[in-house]
């Protein structure tokens, strides 16, 4: 199926282009949370953060660093939110990362998530074991 993000490194869908370099593009969503939210992805296809070669993991982040001043700067915002949706709530199955100007009061619900309580301070602890372990065995 063809990827709609690699179509717009090909030039072949219009975007409203923030910065590309030889690795990265930046542009604006089509349908923006708030005008400026900007989409920065890698040129190549990956499909999740996961799927991103380790060597263009710190420069896709320096990127989104930079792009947090821009919105501040260049938008007035007070700040950014910064996210990656990785396979749920995706729709578009190219990496990319959610740089979104932010100001106290503007009333973005969406992100007033649900939460929840570990049941106890046992089933707090299994859980960290379970991420620890898992941590450990990928990072050696
Ligand atoms: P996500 O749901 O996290 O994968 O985000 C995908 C984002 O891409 C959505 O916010 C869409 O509005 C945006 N989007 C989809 N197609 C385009 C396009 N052709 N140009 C700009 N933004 C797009």
């Amino acid at each position: 199926m063809a990827c709609v993000f690699c179509s717009i490194v090909a030039g072949t869908t219009p975007a409203a282009v923030v910065f590309g370099d030889s690795q990265f593009m930046a542009f604006l969503d089509v349908r923006p949370l708030f005008p400026g939210h900007t989409l920065l992805m890698p040129l190549q296809h990956h499909e999740t953060l996961a799927d991103l070669p380790p060597d263009l993991v710190g420069p896709l982040f320096l990127r989104a660093r930079t792009l947090q001043t821009v919105m501040e700067q260049a938008m007035g915002a007070q700040g950014a939110f910064i996210a990656v949706n990785n396979r749920v709530s995706q729709s578009v199955p190219h990496l990319h990362v959610h740089v979104v100007p932010r100001t106290k009061g503007d009333g973005l619900r969406g992100f007033f998530w649900p939460r929840t309580k570990y049941a106890s301070d046992a089933e707090m602890a299994d859980t960290a074991a379970r991420l620890a372990a898992s941590y450990d065995q990928l990072s050696t």
